[in-house]
């Protein structure tokens, strides 16, 4: 049997992709994967696509990292304290590293870090990885083909442009069934064109894009833009208030005793001050150093930045070419 599955992320390229599965005028699964790091809107969207374009309702899976973080406590009780870790940061480290049944803080607590541009483990963990264990693979199990539609672009980066439209996977060998992925996206030139696909099934664009948001995967993305950022922080301040609380428990659950949401090292002020601070003898290994560390180069500092425009901050320094560096799945879009 052939199963259709569509990836859902409430952005407009897997929108349009679900459209153009009930264009296909056949049966297909569509699924979208929780992160907990979603605007609101995101939801929303998601939630309603079936109710605008008669197409099937949504299932969402949801990461759990439930037993990674209880492994991770028995790792820091067994062998922190070996190590010379302070008392102090081992309580503090098992004080705050429980499961909070957000996935994408739950990851970042396990891990003792956000992801990053260069370390981009979040699509894999939170949305590749959840679709694939309760969709993919037990349909595959069963001896039968799945077709997983993607909504990449060719014309998005140099990656996408050798991309076939329809191709055959090796990635689940272990399993009876046949892997292939369908990219009906793939020849569509503009963004135009994108949205004008989901307009003619009544979908009107994610209202996060009207606020001036160029993804709308997560909110935010580890991967926006300067200008990205500073909309957030203008329109939706919570959502700065709510990385802050992240960054302090991550920052509380790793030994170094700091993490913040966004890299400061694609960032030559940011990478200036920081070379000024370990100049001066600041230690990032130091729990001494968390509060200062924390303050100067966290979630508040970014924003500040983020609204600038003068004497080199003008350039949007956290990865703007988003289709290189998200995998050609387009699981965030
Ligand atoms: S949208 Fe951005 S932050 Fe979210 S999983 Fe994808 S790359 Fe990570």
């Amino acid at each position: 049997m052939m199963h259709h599955i569509v990836s859902v992320s409430g952005g407009k390229d897997s929108t349009a992709t679900y459209c153009k599965a009930i264009e296909r005028g056949l049966p297909f699964r569509a699924v979208a994967a929780d992160t907990g790091n979603e605007h609101p809107a995101t939801y929303e969207a998601v939630n309603r696509l079936h109710e605008k374009t008669g197409g099937p309702k949504v299932e969402w899976v949801k990461a759990d990292f439930s037993r990674e973080i209880a492994r991770k406590r028995v790792f820091i009780e067994n062998n922190w304290r070996r190590h010379g870790v302070p008392a102090d940061i081992v309580e503090r480290a098992l004080d705050v590293l429980r499961p909070t049944g957000n996935p994408f803080l739950d990851l970042c607590l396990w891990k003792g870090r956000f992801p990053s541009r260069k370390a981009q483990f979040c699509t894999e963990f939170l949305k590749i990885i959840p679709i694939d264990q309760y969709v993919t693979r037990p349909l595959l199990a069963t001896g039968a083909t799945v077709v997983s539609w993607q909504g990449v672009r060719a014309a998005e980066s140099e990656v996408r442009k050798h991309l076939k439209a329809f191709q055959r996977l090796e990635s689940h060998a272990d399993l009876p069934g046949n892997f292939f992925v369908f990219r009906p996206l793939l020849r569509v030139e503009s963004i135009e064109d994108i949205f004008a696909i989901s307009r003619r099934h009544g979908v009107e664009p994610n209202a996060l894009y009207g606020w001036g948001l160029r993804r709308v995967g997560c909110f935010p993305c580890i991967n926006c833009s300067k200008a990205e950022l500073a909309l957030v922080d203008r329109h939706f301040p919570e959502q700065i208030e709510r990385l802050e609380t992240w960054e302090t428990l991550v920052s509380e659950a790793c030994k170094r005793g700091h993490s913040t949401f966004f890299t400061i090292v694609n960032d030559p002020v940011m990478q200036e001050e920081w070379s000024a601070y370990l100049a001066s003898g600041g230690d990032p290994t130091s729990m001494a150093d968390f509060d200062p560390t924390h303050s100067r180069f966290g979630i508040r500092r970014m924003v500040e930045w983020a609204k600038t425009d003068r004497g080199g901050r003008q350039y949007s320094l956290l990865a703007r070419d988003f289709s290189t560096t998200c995998n050609q799945w387009g699981a965030c879009e």
